[in-house]
């Protein structure tokens, strides 16, 4: 694997626009749970018999608040008890090197803030987990831990309204700020693409690989799973992002 990683990285330093797309696998490795995949939490059903996509959706959020948050407060816990890995550093490194290096992100947690990822260019498709703000009055609630220690859901200081996260549930729409700045970047093209630990369930993470493909660049996935990306990459490089990332890194 150590030569195709080389190669990789070659590419990589002699291209100008890089995409790399970030999932639930490459904070795997900071210990966070992911849904689907290799330590997969939910490749069955939750305790209530409910597919993730259900429990964890906006109509969930309405109809059963405390049940949607039992699993927002899973996530809420795990992300405020880890912290960014070396593959997260390795991004915003490789970011810092390369001004046309962008960021799409499925992941939560903010870990690519923390990292030192130039934020002007992640595009983080999914929001982040905090901080919290009233569904009925907007009011913001920087107190994610304080609210995880009590029962759920949280409510708001000011009018008890059911606090959430900026984060996008299922069936809910993605920001609109981050498709376009999405759209517009995949619209300028990139030379290469590197997937990092998602399982591309969603259509929006797929297209950027086909677009880049089609116009002759670069497709690369790092995953030790096989995904539907596999068959549309030219590299799978069947390795954790952990060790990868540093080492894809070191040759650049
Ligand atoms: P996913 O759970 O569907 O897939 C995770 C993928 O990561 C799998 O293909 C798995 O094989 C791979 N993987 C596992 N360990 C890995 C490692 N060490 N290195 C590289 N790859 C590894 O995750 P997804 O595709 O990101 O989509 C799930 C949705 O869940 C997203 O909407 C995301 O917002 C949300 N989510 C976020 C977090 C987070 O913020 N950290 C965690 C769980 C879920
Ligand atoms: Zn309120």
């Amino acid at each position: 694997m150590d030569e195709v990683i080389a190669r990789v990285a070659q590419a990589i330093a002699a291209a100008e626009r890089i995409l790399v797309i970030t999932g639930a696998g490459l904070s795997a490795d900071s210990g966070l749970p992911t849904y689907r995949g290799l330590g997969g939490l939910y490749n069955g059903h939750t305790a209530e018999g409910l597919p993730i996509e259900a429990a964890l959706s906006g109509p969930m959020l309405q109809r059963d608040p405390a049940l949607c948050w039992k699993y927002l407060a899973e996530l809420g816990k795990a992300c405020l008890g880890a912290q960014a890995n070396a593959g997260h550093h390795a991004i915003a490194e490789l970011q810092r090197r390369k001004p046309g290096c962008w960021l799409l992100t499925q992941n939560i947690d903010g870990y690519h803030r923390a990292a030192g990822s130039p934020m002007e260019r992640v595009i983080e498709i999914h929001g982040e987990l905090a901080p919290l703000y009233c569904q009925s009055c907007g009011a913001v609630d920087p107190e994610l831990s304080e609210h995880l220690k009590r029962p759920l859901p949280p409510r708001c200081r000011q009018c008890a309204g059911v606090l959430r996260p900026p984060v996008v549930l299922f069936e809910e729409m993605l920001p609109e700020q981050a498709i376009a700045r999405l759209y517009a970047e995949l619209r300028q093209g990139f030379e290469v693409v590197l997937s990092v630990g998602t399982s591309a369930s969603f259509p929006y993470i797929v297209e950027p690989v086909l677009r880049t493909r089609q116009a002759g660049g670069l497709c690369v996935e790092i995953n030790p799973d096989s995904t539907d990306l596999s068959a549309l990459v030219e590299v799978h490089l069947a390795g954790r992002a952990l060790d990868v990332l540093p080492k894809l890194l070191s040759h650049i």
